[in-house]
């Protein structure tokens, strides 16, 4: 039998119920969740008490935007009406005189910065001459974004939520610090939820009372604060409640509907298996609530004028082409991993080590080619692409995206300007079901995108990292017209990678290494390479040569050399101190050894020229798994320790055998030999106010070496973890504890 169908009319809500259809489907039991989100009163409010607010995004990547952009799209439908301006165009706002109240949402980037969008914002209001009664007309509510895999998470909204509190702005509702590391999902969808309650409190006590500080602290303890028991808690425990939130989600989804009929459940879970297509009881018998139709605001023509023979993007946004002129296999072909060393000829591009370039790279032509096909659009690939705003659409603030150029070709766009193997988030899914025929693809896709699925579009869609191709070849009667991909798939984005190299040992050039990244196959989609690294080492396979070989390429003129698009990516801070005698500790396993080589090179050149200056120590924990597979730069590093350049390169690896006799256990990671030199390293960063730069993976290694620091911190100076945790935090404050760490 076919699941039930559901009417996917545009919900009056963004969380309406949608009710199943047939009598047998057993109503939801309530659980703690539900509790904890007091449902909205949007439907009440009366028109009458319609209200105005600002929302102000300040977004490096989009996500912040599209997210401010959707609480615009909400505000409507709950009864109010808000402007929306990026914190970058100040000339659209003016927080010194704003009464009305302002939802910020703000992401992170870098090493807690705030986005470059909001750098400008940042400064305004960090201007020490202003009073710390500065803002104490202003009522405010923050959305901070971050990611726990890195330090300093949600440090963005945090540093704007901070100096506005000091400068007197009150919160009419709790800041929420939502998680792209577990799903932004988790803790966004539910303060969205309380955000309106929060907003119509507010108004209500502006509207009414002089007593309005009183009645905003009340009003912060709406919904979002309350546990399941209604007793009220504190700003601090909002990030328990959120955890608790997360732990009553699974709490839900495991217990949901089973205390109802647990013999039926467990019957058809014997039989059947959760799927991206398939749910299983209780999921596929509960009625849902959906997120609002996303309106649509984008038309696109397609003219039959020929773009063929278009390339990639021109010079623009600061992009240059430049020669690859050396490719270099650095691992065994027996490696886990294969790393691979690219020399670009960037000779009218100055950089320094520490700093990073941006590389253009295109989405695979087989996954284009597949998009187009599935979409039945494969013989107009090459007409050119009009867009413009829909007239009437109800999307506030609706821009046509910067990224999407006029007049390019299907083609281009989706080779050049689209991220088209991002996750698809929810609204993007609920969309879908529009231009899906099938009943029974229709209820999983909602099924995916309600809040009743939300493990299945965990598991199913965000771990699994699905992609839009993947859900068409999921739901073959989902067929969405372009516009549609254009409103919801984000910009392409350039990947980074660490210079490895210094321009006074190599004019002119730039040494850049990287993993290639693999994903193996899942039942949800099959195995394929990392976006860039994939495609970076197919690009130059013809120029690739094994480590300690010459290839006849590198005598060849550069016409006949790969090229690629690349842009600095300067850091602001990860850079050799200004003073060569502050000793260095360097901790970098894997590529993450990249920038070190480029500060090592760096040194070895000063040394030569500057004979007669004091440079203090440099240290360098490397690690690889094999000693004889992976181990990056072995020969150069020999030649920095074998001419005093690196005092101390110790060498970890993850997978060798311990000695014949089993009997040495040596250490397995970073961490570990930093523990081994617990003192050395003490010294240096406390006694001697020397640098700690960590670079490499975000998501073990980086914590893991927090964690190490801390511990040798608090046993050195015989002081507990918080203490320590402030210790380190001011070494960070100092900018002498600096990552450059990725995921
Ligand atoms: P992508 O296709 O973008 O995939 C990367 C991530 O997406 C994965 O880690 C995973 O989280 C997720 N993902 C996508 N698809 C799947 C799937 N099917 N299954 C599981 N997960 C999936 N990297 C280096 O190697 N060397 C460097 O020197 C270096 N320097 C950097 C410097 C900076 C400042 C930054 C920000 C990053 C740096 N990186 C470096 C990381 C680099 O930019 C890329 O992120 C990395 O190379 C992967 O890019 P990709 O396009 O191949 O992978």
């Amino acid at each position: 039998m076919d699941p039930p169908l559901l009417d996917t009319r545009p919900c009056a809500s963004p969380w309406d119920p949608v009710p199943p259809v047939h009598s047998q489907y057993v109503t939801r039991p309530k659980t703690r969740l539900e509790f904890t989100f007091t449902k909205s009163s949007s439907y009440s409010m009366p028109c009458e008490a319609a209200s105005r607010f600002l929302i102000l995004y300040g977004s490096q990547r989009g996500q912040a935007q599209s997210l401010a952009e959707e609480i615009c799209q909400q505000a409507a439908e709950h009864g109010f009406t808000a402007d929306i301006s990026c914190l970058s165009n100040q000339r659209n706002y003016n927080l010194d005189s704003e009464i009305t109240p302002v939802v910020f949402v703000v992401s992170t980037t870098g090493d807690g910065d705030p986005p470059d969008t909001a750098q400008k914002f940042v400064r305004k209001i960090k201007n020490k001459s202003l009073p710390h009664d500065h803002f104490s007309h202003l009522r405010y509510a923050l959305l901070a974004l971050g990611d726990t895999n890195y330090a300093n998470f949600c440090n963005g909204g945090k540093t704007i939520d901070s100096r506005l509190q000091q400068l007197g702005a009150k919160h009419f509702y709790a800041t929420g610090h939502a998680d792209d590391g577990t799903g932004l999902e988790v803790v966004v969808d539910p303060w969205i939820e309380g955000l309106w309650d929060a907003l119509k409190k507010t108004f209500s006590s502006m509207a009414t009372s002089d007593q309005q500080d009183a009645v905003l602290s009340d009003s912060t303890q709406d919904s979002f604060h309350k546990t399941a028991s209604g007793q009220e808690k504190n700003k601090s425990d909002l990030e328990v409640d959120l955890h608790l939130l997360k732990l009553s989600e699974a709490d839900s989804q495991k217990g949901k509907g089973i205390e109802s009929d647990s013999r039926d459940v467990e019957t058809v879970s014997a039989v059947l298996v959760a799927s991206l297509k398939q749910s299983v009881p209780p999921l596929s018998q509960s009625a849902l609530n959906v997120p609002a139709l996303p309106a649509s605001y984008l038309e696109v023509r397609l003219e039959q004028v020929s773009t063929e023979g278009e390339t990639v993007p021109s010079d623009k946004d600061g992009y240059h082409e430049v020669s690859i002129s050396k490719a270099v296999q650095l691992t065994q072909d027996d490696a886990v991993k294969t790393a691979i060393l690219l020399e670009l000829d960037v000779s009218n591009l100055a950089y320094q080590p520490g700093d990073a370039f941006d590389i253009l790279c295109p989405n695979r032509a087989s996954e284009v080619e597949e998009l187009l096909l599935r979409l039945d659009l494969h013989t107009r690939k090459n007409c050119a692409v009009q867009v413009n705003l829909l007239k009437n659409s109800s999307k506030k603030a609706a821009k046509v995206p910067l990224h999407i150029p006029q007049n390019g070709s299907l083609e281009f766009i989706l080779t050049w300007c689209l991220e088209i193997r991002s996750v698809p988030k929810k609204a993007f899914v609920r969309a879908l079901v529009d231009f899906t025929q099938n009943g029974s693809e229709k209820r999983r896709l909602l099924e995916l995108c309600s809040k009743e699925g939300s493990a299945d579009y965990n598991s199913f869609v965000r771990d699994a990292n699905v992609c839009l191709l993947d859900l068409l070849r999921a739901f073959p009667s989902c067929l969405p017209p372009p516009s549609l991909l254009f409103e919801h798939l984000p910009k392409l984005q350039p990947r980074a990678y660490s210079a490895a190299s210094s321009s006074l040992q190599l004019p002119g050039k730039v040494h850049l290494v990287f993993n290639v990244v693999e994903f193996p196959a899942r039942p949800e989609h099959p195995a394929r390479t990392g976006l860039c690294t994939g495609w970076l080492a197919g690009h130059v396979s013809s120029i690739l040569r094994p480590l300690g070989t010459v290839l006849a390429s590198e005598r060849l003129g550069t016409s006949a050399l790969p090229k690629v698009h690349v842009r600095p990516r300067p850091s602001s801070t990860f850079h050799l101190p200004a003073d060569p005698s502050v000793p260095v500790v360097m901790v970098g396993p894997g590529t993450g050894v990249a920038p070190f080589i480029g500060f090592l090179q760096q040194r070895e050149k000063e040394r030569e020229v500057y004979r007669e200056a004091t440079f203090g120590e440099m240290w360098l924990f490397f690690g690889c798994r094999h000693k004889d597979k992976d181990f990056l730069f072995r020969e150069e590093l020999e030649r920095f320790v074998h001419n005093g350049t690196l005092s101390h390169l110790i060498v970890c690896f993850s997978r060798d055998e311990p000695d014949a006799a089993g009997t040495v256990s040596t250490p397995t990671y970073v961490q570990h030999n930093l523990h081994l030199h617990a003192k050395n390293v003490a010294s240096i960063l406390l006694k001697d106010k020397g640098f700690l730069y960590v670079c490499g993976d975000a998501k073990n290694m980086a914590k893991d070496v927090n964690d190490t620091l801390l511990e040798i911190i608090g046993n050195e100076l015989q002081m507990d973890k918080l203490d320590a945790m402030k210790t380190v935090a001011g070494l960070r404050e100092e900018k002498r504890y600096l990552q450059d760490i990725w995921s």
